[in-house]
């Protein structure tokens, strides 16, 4: 748009002073190098206000650490040690090395908040993919975060830069948790804010199902971790213009300040709980009736309850007053059956995974 309104003006400058010709078109060809063709090299982000004060900062992390204190996080900085291809095209920044600073930065704003943090690695080593999930799976953590930065598909492209986040599955997937994408979105929202990138043109919210990467498997770490995962893709090194910015540690440290941001607007807005109320999970009589409840300070979204039995969803009743689920299973065969409970509250946040194990001898 701005060469086009250049070319305009250059042309208009050109006929109003015909008979100078030769002299404006080298005042067209000056305004062309210097406005057009030089690209930008000033290094551009904000100072949250919120983070550029200690005390300010101090007093954020404070009144996150009521909704925060106590929850365990395993935080993932991508690559490292032999996997460091990830790199701009000058060389200057390695992907693994600012996956590191952000997590670092995160784990410090987490710990702060009174949460407990595991990382996979804490300097430039090899941490191998699958060992990754498993780390995580046998920490005890509740959530986990992985932390990237993104390149395209096409090394020519220098353009493109989004911040984008990513959660396990679609929504028609027996295996879509959809606390996952809860998480991803508000975690999107307050990093993409603070580093003041959009979201790409592949989604409104930017966020991601890990199927748009790898169809029907998704993301390594994602598929294989068995707590509410995301993986945040903060920006492209690939850009000239966000390159610049990558390998100053206070821009990091605001990346990690909107990823902490998102997560205590995240845990703010509650996550319900179900519990199973008859604890039966061993029936007796091929009618089983099974009843659960569902619990949330901000109460639940009758609409956005679901209930899977062996993997279809079925119908159930719930009662508003007492935050009941009743399902009434007939003519059950011998066996084993898992039932699976999805409810919202009022703020759109999603219970996390439910599954409830029933045997029937
Ligand atoms: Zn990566």
């Amino acid at each position: 748009m701005k060469k086009y309104i250049l070319m305009v003006l250059g042309l208009g400058f050109l006929y109003a002073c015909a008979p100078q010709k030769e002299i404006v078109k080298e005042k067209v060809e000056v305004v062309k190098e210097v406005l057009i063709e030089k690209p930008c090299e000033c290094t551009k982000y904000e100072i949250p206000p919120d983070w550029k004060d200690e005390s300010k900062r101090e007093e954020k992390i404070k009144s996150f650490s009521n909704v925060l204190s106590g929850i365990k996080f395993f935080i993932d900085p991508g690559h490292g040690g032999k996997d460091r291809h990830g790199k701009s095209k000058d060389g200057s920044v390695i992907e693994a090395d600012v996956n590191l600073r952000v997590a670092l930065n995160l784990k410090n704003y987490l710990e702060k908040a009174g949460c407990n943090v595991f990382i996979s690695r804490t300097e430039d080593s090899t941490v191998d993919l699958k060992y990754r999930s498993e780390l995580a799976n046998k920490s005890g953590a509740d959530f986990f975060i992985s932390i990237h930065h993104n390149a395209p598909g096409n090394a020519d492209d220098t353009w493109t830069n989004f911040t984008s986040t990513y959660y396990h599955a679609t929504e028609d997937d027996y295996e879509y948790n959809p606390c996952n994408r809860d998480l991803a979105r508000y975690i999107q929202r307050d990093l993409a804010y603070v580093m003041d990138n959009s979201n790409g043109l592949g989604s409104f919210d930017g966020t991601y199902s890990d199927y748009n990467i790898y169809p029907k498997e998704g993301f390594s770490v994602l598929r294989r971790t068995e707590i509410p995962a995301v993986l945040v893709e903060c920006s492209f090194f690939s850009n000239p213009t966000e390159q610049r910015r990558l390998n100053i540690e206070e821009f990091n440290a605001i990346q990690a300040w909107g990823i902490f941001r998102g997560i205590g607007r995240y845990f703010t807005a509650g996550i319900p709980s179900i519990t199973f109320v008859k604890d039966k999970s061993i029936i007796k009589d091929s009618h089983a009736k099974l009843v659960f409840n569902l619990f949330d300070k901000k109460g639940i979204n009758p609409k956005s309850i679901q209930v899977f039995f062996d993997s279809s969803e079925i119908d159930f009743v719930y009662d508003k007053k007492s935050g009941n689920v009743t399902i009434d299973i007939e003519n059950l065969k011998k066996g084993e059956y898992e039932v699976k409970v999805i409810a919202a509250n009022k703020n759109n946040n999603h219970s996390l995974p439910f599954i409830q194990k029933i045997k029937y001898k």
